[in-house]
């Protein structure tokens, strides 16, 4: 068969393939450790299922409006003016199947062909693929592990070209856990104003941040910036509500009435008690939100400490979100009797066959010579992968 052209640009999500083989291996009864998905192992709140449980006792299981019920999207201004400081009308919001669906619909809209994205590096798995799926051109800018993996001004200027339609920051970054601080991000949209590009924001990992690091939402720098940004935002993983595919777009009223329009005949609305479930997460207890941060803060400290200490190791301390992004370079042209390792994917692939250890290859989010752990998951399995991935380093002469 001959597939369209855009169908076979893009390959699967390297994150949700070595999590499948993961499965796999402990379905076949081995006892395999996965650092894979980007997920928390904490259940949904039993405050946002009962909502949900609610609305489908009570007949909630028809077409809603396609971009949200009216409630949520007023609650989702609510949320953005008390906590971002932002104001936003309901008519300036989107909601969709989850903060990915979010960005899909956004680059459909925003992007035409040969229009530049500029993606910091490292960055999200996804954002290439669904500029590329818009017919933009993701322009890859590499940041260092130095400078926090943070994208400075001055690299923004110089990758922006007259095709340039946008840049792409996220904060707290997946994989990183790197957050830029208000001073920084102010610095970034002085660029962006004056090369009039758009900002797309995306705060999916907000609330997952440590030691009281403030999170600020480049859309509250001020009427001009928030003129040209548009934030990204979902429920999946503040509330770990990954399953329920709820996420949010918040921007200009043109923009969000043509994603609309597109969410129209693709998806149509969200799922209508999921919406419901997404309400009550917004409106109700936000007390369970801290417990689980405190809890990815303690494995953030366990996880980062025992990777350090991993000889030719290191690796930049997240701010926020639940990834760490150790450097293993110095591993890379080591191998064993079988030859040697010459790329992350090799490593990655040696760890899951010898160690029993899944993790993604760093050159999955456009940075070669790192991996990606996920920690959401117990510390005493933190604790034994990590040993397993130390000894199986140290056999690699
Ligand atoms: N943005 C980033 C940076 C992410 O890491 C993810 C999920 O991994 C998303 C957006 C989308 O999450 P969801 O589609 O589950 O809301």
């Amino acid at each position: 068969m001959k597939l369209s052209k855009r169908a076979t640009m893009v390959k699967p999500s390297p994150t949700l393939a070595i999590t499948a083989k993961a499965k796999a291996m402990s379905a076949q009864g081995i006892d395999v450790i996965s650092f894979g998905a980007g997920e928390p192992d904490f259940d949904t709140p039993q405050h946002i299922k009962d909502a949900a449980i609610a609305a489908l006792q009570q007949g909630f299981t028809k077409y809603t409006p396609v971009g949200g019920i009216d409630e949520l999207k007023e609650a989702i201004c609510a949320k953005l003016e008390q906590e971002n400081k932002v104001l936003y009308q309901k008519e300036q919001i989107l909601v969709s199947c989850g903060g990915k669906h979010s960005f899909y619909n956004l680059a459909q809209a925003l992007i035409d062909d040969g229009d530049e994205v500029i993606i910091p590096a490292p960055y999200w798995v996804s954002y290439p693929p669904m500029v590329m799926l818009a017919g933009g051109k993701p322009v890859i800018v590499n940041t260092s592990e130095e400078e926090g993996f943070k994208l400075l001004p001055d690299a923004l200027e110089q990758a922006i070209t007259p095709k340039t339609k946008a840049v792409v920051i996220n904060s707290p970054s997946n994989p990183t856990g790197s957050a830029y601080t208000r001073k920084e991000l102010e610095r970034l949209a002085q660029v962006a104003l004056q090369r009039t590009i758009h900002i797309i924001s995306d705060e999916i990992y907000e609330k997952i941040v440590y030691e009281g690091f403030e999170h600020a939402s480049i859309a509250s720098l001020g009427e001009e910036v928030k003129a040209i940004t548009i934030i990204v935002n979902g429920l999946s993983k503040t509330y770990a509500m990954t399953g329920w595919r709820i996420g949010y777009t918040a921007g200009p009223q043109e923009l969000i009435a043509a994603m609309n329009r597109i969410q129209s005949q693709s998806t149509s609305n969200p799922t209508s008690f999921a919406q419901k479930g997404a309400l009550d997460a917004l409106q109700g207890s936000q007390a369970e939100i801290s417990i689980m941060v405190a809890e990815y803060q303690r494995r953030r400290d366990l996880i980062w400490k025992a990777l350090t200490s991993i000889q030719g190791v290191s690796c930049y301390k997240p701010q926020g979100a639940f990834y760490v992004f150790p450097n293993v370079g110095a591993y890379l042209g080591k191998g064993q009797k079988g030859g040697q390792i010459k790329d992350t994917g090799q490593l990655a692939d040696y760890l899951l066959d010898q160690a029993r250890v899944a993790v993604v290859p760093g050159i999955e989010f456009g940075a070669e010579g790192y991996l990606r752990l996920s920690y959401p998951i117990a510390t005493e399995v933190i604790q034994e992968g990590v040993k397993r991935i130390k000894e199986a380093l140290a056999r690699l002469g």
